[in-house]
């Protein structure tokens, strides 16, 4: 299991892709820690302003940082099996159950 995957799935983050940070830019989403502090992903390319992701991240093409994770899990990527649904951030599980509502 990846532990970026698993910071990913249960720390308090919020990804969105239409305030004012990323409005209107097609593949791009702000991710937001409890502070208000955020990195902007491009989930075409799959990097983010992250440090974690410039300096080690972008070395590996199958790692990402958790703010990607959490971009990639917010738009489909199956939560594994490893997770314990409990600890999972419930605005992420919210964010889920309602694009499994409008499939
Ligand atoms: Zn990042």
């Amino acid at each position: 299991m990846s532990a970026r995957e698993a910071r990913a799935l249960t720390e308090c983050l919020f990804a969105s892709d239409n305030t004012p940070e990323v409005d209107g830019a097609d593949d791009l989403y702000a991710v937001y820690n409890e502070e208000g502090q955020y990195h902007i992903v491009d989930l075409r390319t799959r990097s983010c302003t992250c440090r974690d992701h410039q300096y080690r991240c972008s070395q590996h093409r199958e790692m990402h940082c958790k703010h990607v994770y959490r971009v990639l899990f917010r738009e489909g990527r199956p939560i594994p099996e490893w997770a314990d649904r409990s600890r999972i951030d419930p605005l992420l599980l919210r964010t889920i159950e309602e694009r499994a509502d409008d499939d």
